[in-house]
């Protein structure tokens, strides 16, 4: 009974309705911030109790997201649930789709969660991908290697993020020195080949429930000990290489029958050829940029896109760089703070401890690349870029 009254209401949500969400990090904060404006209330769930999105959110659930009791309570509160990261079990979201709305639905979730099906369903989609081989044992992978060749990289199917459960292979040493428990628990893993890219790209994509498909300008992404350190937008890339970028992304939303926002992202080879590495079904470290530099924010155009409004304008109104503030440049940020230029826009996510690695903000500086550069490279908060970087950056 409950299920069809809210599925009559599947057409508009309206401000004064709930949207829950599951995960309480930096992007669902950033969500509620831009929801807010529109006029939803917000509950989100989250192990933690005093996390960035329940800092913000009407209502708070602190419970493990396995806990189905606490799961079923939010969809109670809500006329609708999200959810702002992928390491969540399809099977709770399988069980909320037959509660309440979530727009993003299960098979999403699903597929992006686990590199393998990803792989397949893009290229079934015919997106190209870096070639790679499943692997589940030794054999497999002594077969994919004489396949792929070396180098290549090692990925595991699941639960792997910046840079975790990946093995770059670079000699037969290598190969050698895996953990040999990465073959004893019957984990998926993929051999990837390794791609000599010039560049990392990505392109925030919305398709909304009613189909309608918008891209974001694409940014030219920068990382360092496999977190994201910087995007530059407008991406500095080759002539005609956005235009194929977003094209490609938006075929991506497309052939996945994305709802909501889906992350591309991509390798640019030298050759200007694009190959899509990875995708994350929700607001992406690498559109931030787009809260301060578009017309459209990608955590406004998320709402838009599940609530079922038109989606908003994605024009670039500012070039920008953005830079992430991980734990161990809290301190030189915080020295920094009280003479940061206006241009210099900051987002903190009220994070309680910082920690190596950890995402405490970031800033976006809203101004011309050269200069923008230049005032990072100064900050002190962070290393310079080497040479190495700003040829990757500055190159085409
Ligand atoms: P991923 O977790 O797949 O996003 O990989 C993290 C980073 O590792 C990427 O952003 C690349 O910088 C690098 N990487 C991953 N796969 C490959 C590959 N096949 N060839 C070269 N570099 C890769």
């Amino acid at each position: 009974m409950i299920e069809t009254m809210k599925q009559k209401t599947a057409g508009l949500i309206k401000p004064g309705q709930t949207i829950g969400i599951l995960g309480g990090g930096q992007l669902g904060r950033m969500v509620i911030l831009e929801g807010r404006k529109l006029g939803y209330r917000f509950v989100t769930l989250d192990p933690a109790a005093d996390c960035p999105g329940g800092q913000v959110s009407d209502r708070h659930v602190s419970a493990p997201y396995d806990d189905q009791e606490a799961a079923a309570s939010l969809a109670e509160a809500a006329d609708m649930i999200l959810y702002e990261f992928e390491n969540i079990d399809p099977e709770i979201v399988k069980k909320l789709e037959q509660q309440t709305l979530v727009p993003q639905g299960s098979r999403l979730l699903e597929l992006t969660r686990h590199r393998l099906m990803e792989k397949q369903a893009l290229t079934r989609a015919g997106i190209p991908v870096a070639p790679y081989v499943a692997v589940e044992t030794e054999a497999d992978l002594r077969q994919a290697l004489a396949e792929l060749g070396l180098p290549a990289v090692l990925k595991t199917a699941t639960g792997g993020y910046d840079g975790k459960g990946q093995w770059m292979l670079k000699t037969d040493q290598d190969v050698a020195a895996l953990p040999a428990e990465l073959f004893q628990q019957g984990k998926t893993l993929v051999l990837e080949q390794f791609i000599p890219f010039q560049k990392e790209c990505s392109v925030v994509v919305a398709r909304s429930v009613h189909g309608e498909v918008k891209a974001f300008p694409p940014s030219v992404n920068l990382h360092r000990h496999h977190i994201l350190h910087m995007s530059v937008a407008p991406a500095p890339l080759a002539e005609g290489v956005a235009e194929r970028a977003v094209r490609l992304a938006e075929q991506v939303a497309d052939s996945l029958g994305v709802v909501g926002l889906v992350a591309v992202e991509m390798f640019v080879l030298a050759s200007g050829e694009l190959l899509v590495n990875e995708l994350a079904p929700r607001p992406h470290n690498s559109g931030h940029y787009t809260f301060d530099a578009c017309l459209t924010s990608q955590f406004e155009q998320f709402v838009r896109a599940v609530v079922g409004l038109p989606l908003g304008p994605t024009t670039l109104t500012s070039p920008a760089v953005m830079v992430n503030i991980l734990g161990e440049h809290g301190e030189a940020f915080n020295q920094a703070y009280g003479s940061l230029p206006g241009q210099v826009k900051v987002h903190w996510y009220g994070k309680e401890k910082a920690k190596k690695g950890r995402k405490m903000g970031h800033v976006t500086v809203v101004d011309d690349l050269e200069s923008a550069i230049a005032w990072i490279d100064a900050s002190g908060i962070w290393p310079p870029l080497t040479e190495q970087e700003k040829k990757v950056i500055y190159d085409r």
